[in-house]
């Protein structure tokens, strides 16, 4: 699964301040539809008008622009990957240009972008009493072994770790599997939607047959109706309409956005994305569900922090905290916390670097009160992803 650096053509588009944005009642007059080959979109104009966007949209190059930006949301012509309040997002359909428009699919708007810009907006997100922890593999069935170990020992034992906090915290938790033996896929899904009010989150480790060098953490939720997967062809979607939909797709990619946003903001990791994925434990379930991918055990460095019991319980910790900013989605509805508050409180380096020069004498002192100085965090993907990770220049544990 490798990033689309080659089809990246020299348009980006920015976007500011989604979350501090004022926010438009959402009415049909505020869209106009424009339909290309019988499907809908919606111009990146129109986006940035109906979320009040202050700095509107530059051109990439247009550094000046780029610098007064916070949070921003961010398109590249032709392609999937977009960056939403400082994290990787592919969207289902590549952004396109018609008559020097540059368009984003409605399902894109609808599915993706506004439950990533505003997942405390997200409506039917009931309280969780249960969360179900999903150790991938077990059994006969190792996953990804690498030279250190195996896939479903590593994910057991950062399940058993995630639980005690958990608990801590009054949620009452459930594990599919308790030890190594194996549990079919859709007897995994049965445990979650027999459970009371219960989220599903599945734990795994990544592995990489045509990059070695691959590395970082990416998360997955189940792909909305009539759209490719993200490791689908976007433009082979013939009869992806025969694929039904979830009920729980907008609660489900705020809780990817949750824990996402907690990993790479606890633990300095390449940040991969929120992806989109049919696999059997998301497309089973009926409740929120997210499938987590802690890391590779394909690449040399990343398989032997994944070995390390100290990191895997860093990885334990930023899960654990990723599920309570869900959880608190449905009691405060506010905007859960991103990658640059958590790289703020833990003074963790993000990985490219940010500039804070030119910011403040743009900024609005009231937003400033909002998210502080620091918070602001410049576009992070204006050239082609570096494919190493920091771990390598900045290794977290000995
Ligand atoms: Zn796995």
């Amino acid at each position: 699964m490798l990033l689309l650096v080659k089809r990246w053509l020299p348009f980006v588009f920015v976007c500011a301040s989604f979350t501090l944005a004022p926010i438009l009642a959402l009415a049909a007059s505020d869209w106009e539809i424009i339909k290309v080959s019988g499907h809908d979109y919606l111009s990146v104009d129109n986006i940035s008008r109906f979320y009040g966007l202050p700095a509107g949209i530059v051109a990439a190059g247009d550094k000046a622009q780029f610098e007064t930006v916070k949070n921003p949301l961010e398109f590249v012509g032709g392609s999937r990957e977009a960056m939403i309040n400082g994290a990787r997002s592919w969207l289902c359909f590549p952004v396109i240009e018609q008559d020097g428009r540059f368009l984003v699919s409605r399902t894109d708007v609808a599915k993706t972008i506004e439950p990533l810009v505003r997942p405390h907006r997200v409506p039917n997100i009931g309280k969780v009493q249960t969360v179900v922890l999903d150790p991938g593999h077990g059994g006969y069935d190792k996953g990804q072994v690498s030279r250190y170990g195996c896939e479903k020992d590593f994910a057991l034992d950062v399940a058993r770790k995630v639980r005690p906090l958990l608990q801590a915290k009054g949620v009452r938790v459930i594990m599919t599997r308790e030890g190594d033996y194996f549990v079919p896929l859709e007897v995994r899904a049965k445990i979650a939607n027999a459970a009371r009010n219960a989220i599903f989150v599945s734990i795994h480790f990544n592995a990489s047959n045509d990059d070695p060098n691959a590395t970082g953490f990416e998360i997955f939720s189940f792909t909305p109706r009539g759209a490719p997967s993200t490791s689908d062809s976007a433009v082979a979607v013939s009869s992806l309409n025969m694929q039904p939909g979830s009920e729980v797709d907008s609660q489900s990619l705020a809780l990817s956005a949750c824990i996402y946003h907690s990993l790479l903001g606890h633990i300095a990791d390449y940040d991969r994305g929120i992806k989109r994925a049919r696999f059997a434990v998301l497309r089973l379930t009926k409740v929120p569900a997210v499938l987590i991918e802690g890391g590779f055990l394909t690449e040399r460095g990343e398989s032997k922090l994944i070995a390390n019991k100290d990191w895997r319980a860093k990885l334990a910790g930023a899960i654990s905290v990723g599920i309570e900013n869900y959880r608190a989605l449905s009691i405060n509805k506010q905007p859960p916390m991103l990658v640059a508050d958590y790289r703020r409180q833990t003074k963790l380096a993000p990985i490219e670097p940010v500039s804070q020069e030119g910011s403040l004498k743009e900024a609005d002192s009231s937003l400033m009160s909002l998210v502080g100085e620091s918070a602001f965090l410049l576009p992070q993907q204006t050239s082609p992803p570096k494919q190493k990770s920091s771990l390598e220049s900045a290794p977290i544990v000995p």
